[in-house]
């Protein structure tokens, strides 16, 4: 076992990450598919931050970008709903599993130069994004949405052993790094 999966393996309860796995960086699935949603604006995120197209470059450069790294991390975090439709109690889980993804970064940062952090759906760490006129305030807290990097989670996730669908009053959440 590697020096980073020993810590993850380690610390997977304590920063509350439901499932994991790692992978080569190549055998990441990337698709146009999933960025013809952002293109159509399905979430409204289009165009509103660094961490979303167009700022991130094209599907082909984003997988550049990403097998310019090894090797891969994909993780889960699971929120158990109280209601079914509260946006409220959406919102509040995405942002733990925000939170969680920062510290899982900030564990690969620790052991190596350089790492690529993908999230879930863009960024508002800020009240208003500096995009497009001045450079991001925060690069190392601003993690993309891996839909906006063209990762069909929805087909990685099974071949990678982790559950995409947790169960109807569940929200599971993903992020990945690579490294
Ligand atoms: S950290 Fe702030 S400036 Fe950077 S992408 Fe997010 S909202 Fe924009």
């Amino acid at each position: 076992m590697s020096r980073i999966e020993e810590i993850i393996s380690q610390e997977k309860d304590k920063l509350y990450i439901h499932e994991y796995a790692f992978m080569k960086s190549n055998t990441v699935i990337f698709s146009d598919e999933v960025r013809m949603l952002c293109n159509k604006n399905v979430c409204g995120m289009y165009g509103t931050s660094w961490a979303c197209p167009p700022a991130v470059g094209s599907v082909e450069e984003c997988k550049n970008r990403c097998n310019d790294f090894e090797n891969a991390f994909m993780f889960t975090s699971l929120a158990k709903l109280k209601k079914k439709y509260d946006v409220a109690e959406w919102r509040e889980t995405r942002l733990l599993h925000e939170s969680i993804t920062e510290k899982v970064a900030r564990i690969f940062r620790d052991e190596f130069k350089e790492s690529l952090t993908l999230s879930t759906e863009g960024c508002n760490l800020c009240e208003k994004c500096t995009y497009p006129e001045k450079p991001c305030r925060f690069p190392n807290r601003m993690f993309p949405a891996t839909e906006s990097f063209g990762i069909m989670v929805i087909q990685q996730a099974p071949l990678c052993n982790i559950k995409y669908n947790n169960g109807t009053n569940a929200i599971t959440y993903f992020s990945m790094i690579f490294f």
